[in-house]
């Protein structure tokens, strides 16, 4: 899955140009309308699936009630077991909404054991300690039987859960659930799953079948999986089915054994409501050129939502094939993973389009199904058919994306040398989707920004299609064909994707300058990983919160950067490709973890890189990365390595270790790759070969290829700021900006002083290439900002004026119009100085950018404006009254997204208070401007002064309503907190954040993202009291 702000990060756009992640809120639907009286079905008279050898389906389960009479419930009479064995009781158990139900169904509720021992009469204490006996006893047998997960190297134990989880939960009927556990027991495996869906897109319900046809691996009494606010009708097993809600876990008990290879399948009929968010089966709408409004259902399930459209076993581990059904009006189509393998007309005027049998083993959240009227262009990558379907009146804008495709999907069946296994790939533009695009397996779904470019886009424009489009092309391979066994190694998927997705680029399209966008990503990857709150790579993962928050920067920028050390780190470019490829071939179609990864890359590197294993378990068990200091004698230059790690409490150390292919460029040879030397720090420090006297200065981490930081010590750090005021050119602008990226974060960790910071940004006034320019600019404005929300009103001017000062030649070069044949890299630059300009109301950056936008406007959109501009012109045309309003007017008119999210972030950034109110009340409230621009819209109005206090307030206020539409622990809340708190810098709101977080409860207290925001409130507090007085000094 991609946000495009962790695959298509822009820096000139925004560092967050879409925050936006998939996410899967909890929206409670009410399922009244389907009660009705199911019956019960044998399953072997279904004529959907192979009659089953009847001795194979031995078992006649009547209910067992063993596990529940067994824990100390009631014993039942007759009539009242054959009523619970009832499939009527089916359907009843997802039906219970009482009060208490709903309450229990937050994700962070834990439920109390389920009898208590207090006050005991002699006879409630042999219940008790039967009870806890037989609890012990079931503990164990939970955790030795189904836990065990055989593979070729014996019993693996998948479900680690600590003791205090093994309390059985009480499941909707009222019952103990049989199944303590997050993670489902491995006992049954699915091997292929049925559906049939007849959605009804007028009165946003849908019904379906579900038959699962499964193996029994071990022995067992219970079948679990998942299902989530789906009102199930009727189950082909005459034997009591509970659900547990907050695990959306429904059990089929048995009072005989499954045998070790026994198939069975279970047939289970239900219905539910097309979801109001973005996940599940849900609804999505658009109005059309002329007016009408259309109405479409779409899915998104990753990570946890395939269990709100079909029952079923929903971890990637449970892996199966997948035969879809769906019907339709005929004035629409569906689309599905597969092929469409035949239509047949229905006696109720509707179509069934059935698709070709999944050929390959696919994880539950790669499933996807779409119903809609959409229009499509097709082009052929040898067997595979590629189309891009977008709404019809959109159509036009597909073409970049077909030809971009195509172009990756030939360079990626090439470089895996595994040839994309479906007979088609369709690349589909959604007008209703959070994340930025998700890749289901034949079928990948976008945002309209992320896949729809317009005649007139802009390169960079461009840019963010091919980057999304490259990530979601390589997730066919990594992720799909190889996936992660749980949610703890999703860097697996995602951090290769990223990767891919800028290695890619590189070479299929090298005019899009992807690698400024890479190094970008890659710094702030490190900022985010330099707080005390971040966490390791690979990291246990036990709730649905935590599955939510493992989309974070560490999954796919710090996931992408370490794989990108690693190939640095090895001799030539195909070592690291070799070993891809071994990993791929020898795991196609199965899950792995991250030592599966190093092991299959050991046997590739075995004679260059031995301890492939050991260098890189280094960087994905543990969290954060490592300082390394440079301290020279002469011709002996030491190296130390200590964890970087920016905290406010001072005293904090740890003795992490990483093991850190080191390299270095000196002043006699700095430019060219083979400059590049290479050495092994794997201990605290370490001596470099030695240097001759003469070598000036030397630079590590060339190229800023490998994930750590460089402090140069006072000697060191003069050596290059001198070197560099003599000639900028001496260093590659990687490592121009690696410096300026370094010795910032130094400085925030009180390395340096902030004096050094601006010794080096001395030699920017010769400096012309992108990165440093875009790194030195996104630096300075933290700090501009930080000083004007505290209104430290002469230090911002001064600080405006010293900037201004030091990038005056350039902006002045800035043109503003659109040049023939400009670099991507070019457009960036521009963009991000007159952003700049602009908004330290430069005279002549305001005046252009206001001329800019009434030619626009008076020659009624005819004449353009650049692309890489259009932002800037927008925001400096909001902060007047009129031309606000004339802004929201072609808002709401413009058809092109990616023109109309700059429009937006235009309005957002107005400085007048009712407004801000208004277009934050607008964006919850969804309509003109769709919820899924929320974080956006949050995002923007935090960067001015006059909204961040307002945001604050507002998240305060509306949090229920926020986490209804964005989970907890979601990238969109993630991205809410990060924005509205980052500017904080004094106790006051110190306190403010804490309290209101706390007080929070299961509503969200326990996310990582308020951890980072109260460590990031500190450490701005603390910076602010130890560099007030030197910025007075030196600005
Ligand atoms: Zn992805």
């Amino acid at each position: 899955m991609c946000s495009l702000a962790l695959c298509a990060f822009h820096l000139n756009q925004s560092p967050t140009e879409t925050e936006n992640r998939a996410n899967l809120p909890r929206n409670m639907i009410e399922n009244s309308m389907f009660e009705e009286e199911p019956d019960v079905v044998d399953l072997a008279k279904d004529s959907t699936f192979p009659a089953l050898d009847p001795d194979e389906v031995a078992f006649e389960p009547r209910s067992s009630r063993l596990l529940v009479r067994g824990l100390g419930q009631h014993d039942m009479d007759e009539d009242e077991e054959d009523c619970e064995s009832s499939a009527r009781l089916l359907g009843m158990s997802f039906m219970n909404r009482s009060a208490a139900h709903r309450s229990s169904s937050s994700p962070y509720t834990r439920q109390a054991p389920p009898r208590s021992c207090s006050r005991p009469s002699g006879r409630t204490m042999i219940v008790c300690v039967l009870f806890l006996v037989i609890v012990a006893s079931l503990t164990m047998v939970m955790y030795f039987l189904p836990g065990c997960n055989f593979t070729k190297r014996g019993c693996q134990r998948t479900n680690k859960t600590t003791p205090s989880e093994q309390v059985y939960p009480v499941s909707t009927n009222g019952e103990l659930f049989p199944w303590a556990q997050l993670r489902l027991p491995r006992s049954i495996h699915p091997l292929s799953y049925d559906l049939t869906l007849d959605p009804d897109l007028d009165n946003m319900t849908f019904t379906g079948r579900t038959v699962i046809s499964m193996s029994v691996l071990h022995n067992t009494k219970l079948i679990v999986l998942h299902s989530s606010h789906l009102n199930i009708t009727k189950a082909t097993f005459k034997v009591g089915l509970e659900g547990y809600k907050p695990r959306q876990q429904i059990a089929v008990k048995f009072s005989e054994e499954l045998k070790t290879g026994q198939y069975c399948v279970l047939t289970l009929d239900y219905s539910a409501n097309l979801s109001h968010t973005y996940d599940g089966f849900y609804n999505s709408s658009y109005t059309d050129t002329d007016g009408n409004k259309r109405v479409l259902a779409a899915t998104q399930f990753e990570p946890l939502a395939a269990r709100k459209a079909f029952p079923c076993f929903d971890e990637p581990s449970f892996k199966a094939t997948f035969l879809i059904r769906i019907s339709r009006k005929p004035t629409y189509l569906t689309l599905s993973n597969m092929p469409q393998a035949k239509s047949t007309p229905l006696l109720n005027g509707l179509i069934q389009d059935e698709f070709e049998k999944t050929i390959v083993n696919m994880s539950t959240y790669l499933v996807a199904f779409i119903v809609a009227n959409f229009t499509p262009i097709s082009s052929h990558v040898s067997e595979t058919q590629v189309s891009v379907y977008s709404v019809p009146d959109k159509k036009e804008q597909t073409d970049y994306a077909l030809d971009t495709a195509c172009k990756l999907l030939e360079f990626y069946n090439d470089f895996f040398e595994i040839t994309y296994p479906l007979k088609k790939l369709d690349l589909v533009a959604i007008p209703d989707f959070l994340a930025g695009a998700m890749e289901n397996w034949g079928l990948i779904t976008f945002r309209e920004t992320s896949l729809l470019v317009g005649k007139q886009s802009s390169n960079l424009e461009k840019q963010v299609v091919a980057s999304v489009v490259a990530h979601e092309l390589a997730h066919q391979w990594f992720g799909n064909l190889v996936t992660m066994r749980w949610w703890n190694d999703l860097w697996l998927n995602e951090g290769f994707a990223t990767y891919m997705q800028y290695m890619s680029l590189q070479t299929v399209l090298p005019q899009l300058d992807i690698g400024n966008l890479f190094l970008a990503v890659r710094f702030r990857a490190l900022d985010d990983d330099a707080l005390n709150s971040s966490h390791a790579v690979s990291m246990d993962v036990n709730k649905p919160e935590q599955v939510e928050e493992m989309f974070d920067s560490v999954s796919y920028e710090k996931g992408a950067s370490i794989l990108l050390m690693l190939n640095a780190s090895l001799p030539g470019d195909q070592q690291f490709r070799k070993g891809i490829i071994q990993y791929l071939k020898q795991f196609s179609g199965l899950n792995t973890d991250t030592n599966d990864l190093w092991n299959s890359l050991t046997q590739v590197f075995s004679a260059q890189h031995p301890n492939v294993s050991e260098m890189m378990s280094s960087w994905t068990s543990q969290k954060g990365f490592p300082l390394v200091t440079v301290s020279r004698k002469g011709g002996q230059v030491t190296l130390t390595q200590e964890h970087f790690l920016l905290t406010s409490d001072n005293a904090t150390q740890t003795s992490s270790l990483w093991n850190i292919p080191v390299t270095y460029v000196t002043d006699n040879c700095s430019l060219a790759p083979e400059c590049r030397q290479m050495f092994n720090l794997k201990t605290k420090s370490g001596t470099l070969n030695e240097l001759p006297e003469s070598v000036k200065w030397l630079k590590l981490n060339y190229r800023n290829t490998g994930f750590y930081i460089v402090d140069y010590g006072d000697e060191g750090w003069a050596a290059l700021i001198s070197a560099l005021s003599n000639n900028v050119s001496v260093l590659t602008q990687e490592d121009r900006a690696s410096l300026i990226h370094n010795i910032f974060a130094l400085s925030r960790l009180g390395r340096v002083s902030f004096h050094q910071v601006l010794n080096l940004l001395k030699y920017m006034s010769n400096e012309t290439q992108t990165s440093p320019v875009t790194e030195a600019l996104l630096q300075l404005n933290v700090l501009y900002q930080l000083l004007d929300q505290r209104q430290e009103h002469s230090l911002v001017a001064r600080m405006k004026s010293y900037i201004k000062h030091q990038f005056a030649s350039l902006m002045d070069k800035q043109t503003w119009k659109e040049e023939e044949e400009e670099s991507v890299s070019k457009q960036e630059l521009r963009s991000a100085l007159l952003k700049m300009a602009c908004s330290l109301n430069e005279e002549k950056c305001i005046k252009q950018a206001r001329a800019q936008f009434k030619q626009y406007v008076e020659s009624n959109g005819t004449l353009r404006i650049p692309g890489d501009l259009q932002q800037v012109v927008f925001t400096v045309a909001a902060q007047s009254n009129e031309d606000w309003e004339t802004l929201l007017s072609m808002y709401g008119q413009a058809t092109y997204d990616a023109e109309k999210r700059k429009m937006l972030r235009g309005l957002a950034s107005t400085q007048d208070p009712r407004r801000i109110v208004w277009i934050l009340k607008a964006g919850l409230r969804g309509g003109l401007i769709q919820t899924q621009e929320l974080p956006l819209v949050i995002y923007t109005v935090c960067h001015g002064f006059a909204g961040y206090l307002f945001v604050w307030d507002f998240i305060q206020e509306n949090w229920d309503s926020l986490i209804e539409k964005f989970p907890v622990g979601s990238f969109a809340i993630q991205t809410i907190i990060k924005s509205a708190t980052s500017q904080f810098s004094t106790q006051a709101h110190l306190n403010q954040v804490e309290g209101f977080f706390s007080s929070l409860k299961e509503r969200g207290s326990q996310m990582r993202s308020v951890q980072e925001a109260l460590e990031t409130i500190r450490l701005n507090q603390r910076w602010m009291d130890k560099n007030l007085p030197t910025l007075q000094k030196w600005l």
